[in-house]
Formats: structure tokens, C-alpha cells, sequence
């Protein structure tokens, strides 16, 4: 049994900047006693610093009343991220892979594509990129259904479940180990 369970999902975490959102998140939940997944939107998801340099999990526990009238706790488990077009990751998801080749999103560039959706709308933003591996590239991406948007305004934030299926997966170009080892 847990209350929370809170990670940093990045390649590497630098101390300086997610401590004061760690603070604040810790300083929602045991002072202010909120809600735990408004907790962290109130910290991680309100400092672009931190959520910029690594997106955050959270797992946490609800009681869920169902139909018959019973209380039921059910874990999730989310990811808070910041989609960051320059930096290669769209809608924070730095594994996003070509479609063609593979190649890792570092390796690609992304920019948005046609109309430029603002405020509460902005994830109806499609995108393209170019892959700079294999000179391929895409356009008009839509934004995953499972891609929620987190906030009312334009800041990029995002959450999903996690972790993602393989057909969630496959949308953003990885395709599953097991499935790329031939036997
Ligand atoms: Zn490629």
C-alpha cells in the first residue's frame, strides 16, 4: 500500500531545477492537503523550468465509488510532460522515432504545421517533422487521442497514462522490442 509514487522520467535530473517544484508538490500534499494530481499540476506543471528538464510520474491511489455503491481504490499511473517542438519533443515524448527509419527524435526536426490553435485549444495543433537520419518526413500529425492536455492555457503541458501501449507506441514511431527481434 502507498499514497504516491513520484519519479523523474527524463534521461537526467538536475537537482537545482525540480527542487523548488518538488517542494511545492510535497508542501500541496502534506500542507495544503490538495487533491494529489492537482498538487503536482500546481507545482511541476506551473515551473517550465523543471517540467522542461524532465517530465514527472506520478502513481496514485483514488477511492472510485462504483455503480453499487462501494468505494473502490484504483492506481494510476500519469506522466506529466512539457511538449517542446525545439528540443525534440513533441508533446514531451523525447522516444518519439521516424516512422520510416527509426531514427530517434534527436534526429529529427519538428515544427508545428497549418493553423496554430491557442489557449485551451492548442493540442489541435497538428505537426510535421523532417528526419534528419533518412530525409524523410511527415506532416499534418494530429495530436494522440491519449494526449490530454493539462491547464487551461498554452503551456505546452501535457499528461498521459502511462506507460503507453504498444499501439500508443506505434503512433509515435517505436515499435515494441519484441516486435523488431526477428526469432
Ligand atoms: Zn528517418
Amino acid at each position: 500500500m502507498f499514497d504516491f509514487i513520484l519519479c523523474f522520467a527524463g534521461a537526467s535530473t538536475l537537482d537545482s531545477v525540480v527542487t523548488p517544484a518538488l517542494t511545492r508538490f510535497v508542501e500541496n500534499v502534506f500542507v495544503y492537503d490538495m487533491d494529489i494530481w492537482t498538487a503536482l499540476e500546481q507545482s511541476f506543471g506551473e515551473d517550465r523550468h523543471a517540467l522542461n528538464s524532465s517530465p514527472v510520474m506520478l502513481s496514485f491511489a483514488v477511492f472510485e465509488r462504483q455503480p453499487d455503491g462501494t468505494r473502490r481504490r484504483i492506481v494510476h499511473t500519469r506522466v506529466l510532460a512539457l511538449s517542446n517542438l525545439r528540443d525534440a519533443r513533441p508533446w514531451g515524448l523525447h522516444i518519439y522515432q521516424c516512422h520510416t527509419c527509426r531514427a530517434p527524435a534527436h534526429n529529427m526536426i519538428f515544427h508545428p504545421d497549418g493553423h496554430q490553435f491557442v489557449g485551451a485549444k492548442w493540442l489541435q495543433t497538428k505537426i510535421r517533422y523532417k528526419c534528419l537520419a533518412c530525409g524523410a518526413s511527415r506532416r499534418s500529425i494530429s495530436t494522440p487521442p491519449w494526449v490530454h492536455r493539462s491547464g487551461e492555457e498554452n503551456f505546452g503541458r501535457v499528461w498521459y497514462a502511462w506507460p503507453l501501449s504498444s499501439d500508443e507506441l506505434k503512433e509515435i514511431g517505436v515499435v515494441s522490442v519484441v516486435e523488431d527481434k526477428p526469432k
